[in-house]
């Protein structure tokens, strides 16, 4: 068993794209929160390019484009590089083969039955020309969480499945081999609108794949542009007319995004949500006005992210150096990993001086 005690997160997203609202929301901006609690003795945060890849096999160029701009994401947010260490997957080789031994604890019934993975094979139409790597990445995902022995992952809902998936994993390992990886949990977004943020669309869930975002780095006007094109309740035709909450994608973005503050800031006929929110029920306000509530939320929530990131844009070579940094201390604690695994494994031939007097003894 590795020490014992220790308090570690791993958490980490894929560059397929600038990060989104939902991702603050979901888990980056928990992340933050645990960042400067110090109740952690570690923390890696991972740009899972290889995962990305999975998907984008013939798009390397975009993956590697998009390691830059989630690192700014990242850093804008306020991730700070002397609190966490931010890693590139692909560079720490040690998250692969623990993938490939771990490969031969799953089946592929098990692996089929993944709710995520059977979503997003639809949404990309792959029906039976999955890729490969694409079908086993919660297999890669428990590669990833168990290397850097993590007791916490900040994620949002669609996540379940993988850490289940990875405390599977962990069980197996630890029976078939003896106590060797930590069993790690899940921490969920407390709101239920930060669990699964919609899309503007208001149907799936916001995701850079699906091109209905808002980005955290997007311009006011394209942030004005996007709330007012957002749906509300469809029968709510009047402004005398009673409105609906349920569906409603503007008040799940108000539930998600909205404080008591924001209400004395922008909207002070209400001292909460929950005023507003039955104000609307009863009829007599419009959706403009719910609508320019959020503009102005959305706005003041990322304006001093937006301007962050522009500081940071000057120096590109300093992000390179934090990845650099965060990945060789991400290479160190894999390494240690991977050494405890393959010897739990036996598979340590060459350095097992016990094992070696055994096979010549064999032969004497
Ligand atoms: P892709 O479309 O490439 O899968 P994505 O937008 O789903 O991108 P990921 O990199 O897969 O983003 O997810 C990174 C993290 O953000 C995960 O913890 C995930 O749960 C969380 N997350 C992503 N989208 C949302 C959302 N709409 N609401 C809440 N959390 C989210
Ligand atoms: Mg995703």
């Amino acid at each position: 068993m590795s020490e014992s005690n220790r308090k570690v997160i791993l958490t980490g997203d894929r560059p397929t794209g600038r990060l989104h609202v939902g991702h603050y929301v979901g888990s980056l901006r928990r992340r933050v929160e645990l960042q400067d609690s110090g109740g952690y003795d570690e923390i890696f945060i991972m740009i899972a390019d290889a995962q990305a890849l999975t998907d984008n096999a013939e798009h390397p160029e975009k993956v590697r484009q998009n390691i830059l701009e989630v690192a700014l994401d990242y850093l804008s947010v306020g991730l700070d590089p002397a609190k966490c260490h931010i890693l590139v997957q692909s560079q720490v080789p040690a998250l692969f083969e623990l993938t490939c031994y771990y490969m031969n604890l799953v089946k592929v019934s098990r692996l089929k039955r993944n709710p995520t993975v059977k979503s997003e094979m639809q949404m990309r139409n792959f029906e039976e020309s999955i890729p490969v790597g694409f079908f086993t990445y919660p297999v890669s995902q428990a590669a990833d969480i168990t290397a850097f022995d993590a007791t916490t992952v900040p994620v949002g809902e669609d996540q379940i499945p993988m850490l289940e998936q990875t405390r599977e994993i962990v069980e197996s390992f630890n029976k078939t081999y003896g106590e060797t990886l930590v069993m790690p949990d899940i921490l969920l977004p407390s709101t239920a609108a930060c669990l699964r943020l919609p899309g503007i669309d208001g149907k799936a869930k916001m995701s850079k794949s699906l091109g209905n975002c808002i980005y955290l780095s997007e311009e006011p006007e394209e942030i004005a542009k996007k709330v007012k094109m957002m749906f509300t309740d469809p029968g709510h035709l009047k402004v005398s007319d009673p409105g609906k909450l349920e569906g409603n994608t503007v008040f799940t973005y108000l539930d998600a995004f909205c404080t008591d503050e924001h209400f004395s800031l922008f909207c002070p006929d209400y001292h909460n949500l929950d005023e507003m929110k039955e104000h609307y029920q009863r009829g007599g306000l419009g959706d403009v006005k719910v609508k320019n509530l959020l503009r102005d939320v959305l706005l003041y929530t990322l304006e001093p992210i937006r301007n962050k990131r522009q500081e940071l844009q000057k120096d590109i070579p300093a992000i390179y150096e934090i990845l650099k940094e965060g990945t060789r201390r991400a290479n160190e604690v894999a390494n240690a990993t991977l050494g405890r695994v393959k010897d739990s494994m036996r598979i340590n031939y060459f350095t097992d001086e016990a094992f070696l007097k055994d096979q010549s003894a064999r032969y004497s």
